[in-house]
């Protein structure tokens, strides 16, 4: 006899069928909501999303209806880049990048060597990634193999949709945490085997940055990625000025930062790159012709002083953009946060941000851009039941604001500027009850 694992949550629901772009009122089409709502959760996916008065009546007699009316149900939120191993040296005061990185990072990845640590953080970051409402992540580790093994079996154990790898860094950084060339090939091989393509994982080429690889490893990470379409890669691009010297000084053959990576056949349709600050139009036009993403981490920018990210010289080159929190260099691992970020960034450069365009980046818009979104990003049958239980009364000036929003577009707004792990009433992710807010 089979079981099946079958419930119902009624709430309000919101979800992106399309990029609502970038007016007050969303594109035709691209949002759906149902203010009385019900998801049909079945075997770890949506099995059916209506109005709760033309679900109630196909419902088997004795399913189990969990309550939510008051709350919203969105798909689960996604970061598109963030480090775990960072995690606990999150708001490490006064420095930018490259200080920031010798003097606090590199210093915390090489406790990393400990598979014992590796897996103890890995349970205490994703603990922290479900109590914010994000149920997929693209994960930097460190460069030591157990660090990626730890991240992924812990993820897996839970049955999440997770991206991950070992950083590759064959040069300027300390000893314990470079690699080789054959070196870190080969780590990086054991481990696409071992993990990529496993439950609901896949695995992410991570070459750190172009300072801290030399062009063989950058070449030979562009040959894996020829060999193997259906893998990921991350890096980062652009962030801040005193890298973009550092990169002209170590490449002066390349005529630009994205060169360096273009060369070596990194720029493809599944590269994440994060930041991408500092490019200009044709940079911005390259990345978008081979479908690359950059990674909008505003509240790293804001707090590591990189930089205020371009979103619409992007959205004008149709370069897809992604939210990320970039944990240790963020801030928040929050993404109603990190849309708070955005929206001030984007104040400050006259581009605010709509809501609508907000909760579809965290949701379809990571999703798409990460080619994920076949299984995940959106409510809808057959989809991964991965989803967020939001409580726009979450504290008490939270419900003063939101019992005046006339809207729902406002009420999203008043989540995205006040949420935060509060606001996150319960996490699912795989049709299970990840987290709930005690
Ligand atoms: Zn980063």
């Amino acid at each position: 006899m089979t079981t099946t694992d079958s419930r119902v949550l009624r709430a309000e629901l919101l979800s992106f069928d399309a990029d609502p772009g970038d007016d007050d009122t969303p594109a035709p089409g691209s949002v759906r909501h149902h203010p009385d709502g019900a998801v049909w959760i079945e075997n770890g996916r949506l099995r059916a999303v209506d109005d709760y008065a033309t679900l109630a009546p196909l419902l088997p007699p004795g399913i189990e209806v969990v309550d939510h009316r008051g709350k919203l149900i969105t798909p689960g939120f996604i970061d598109s880049h963030v480090h775990y191993v960072q995690l606990e040296i999150i708001a490490s005061y006064g420095r930018q990048l490259l200080d920031w990185l010798n003097d606090y990072t590199f210093p915390e990845e090489l406790r990393f060597a400990d598979p014992d640590h590796a897996a103890a953080l890995s349970e205490a970051f994703l603990d922290e990634l479900l109590r914010v409402g994000t149920t997929t992540a693209q994960v930097f580790c460190s460069s030591h193999p157990a660090s990626v093994d730890a991240f992924l079996a812990a993820s897996h154990r839970r049955g999440l949709c997770m991206l991950a790898g070992k950083v590759l860094m064959d040069r300027n950084a300390p000893e314990g945490l470079t690699d080789d060339v054959v070196g870190g090939i080969r780590d990086s091989e054991r481990l696409i085997g071992d993990w990529h393509g496993k439950g609901r994982l896949g695995y992410s080429l991570t070459p750190r940055f172009a300072p801290t690889s030399s062009r063989a490893q950058l070449d030979a990470t562009g040959a894996l990625l020829r060999n193997d379409e259906s893998l990921w890669l991350q890096t980062h691009l652009a962030e801040n000025t005193g890298e973009l010297d550092w990169v002209a000084e170590l490449f002066p053959g390349s005529r630009d930062y994205l060169e360096v990576y273009e060369t070596s056949g990194l720029v493809g349709p599944r590269s994440t790159f994060a930041h991408g600050i500092h490019l200009d139009q044709a940079m911005r036009g390259r990345l978008a012709e081979c479908g690359a993403n950059l990674a909008f981490c505003p509240s790293s920018n804001l707090f590591l002083g990189s930089g205020l990210f371009d979103r619409q010289a992007a959205r004008e080159m149709a370069l897809n953009v992604t939210y990320a929190s970039d944990v240790g260099g963020g801030t928040d691992l929050s993404g109603l946060a990190t849309l708070k970020a955005a929206y001030q960034v984007g104040q400050l450069r006259g581009q605010p941000l709509t809501a609508w365009q907000g909760f579809y980046g965290l949701t379809l818009g990571n999703a798409r851009a990460l080619s994920l979104d076949q299984r995940i990003g959106r409510l809808a049958p057959g989809m991964d039941a991965d989803l967020v239980v939001l409580d726009p009364a979450a504290t008490p000036l939270l419900a003063r604001r939101t019992a005046r929003c006339r809207s729902l577009a406002e009420t999203l707004f008043a989540l995205m500027m006040m949420g935060d792990d509060r606001c996150v009433a319960e996490t699912w992710a795989g049709g299970r009850l990840q987290h709930r807010r005690p």
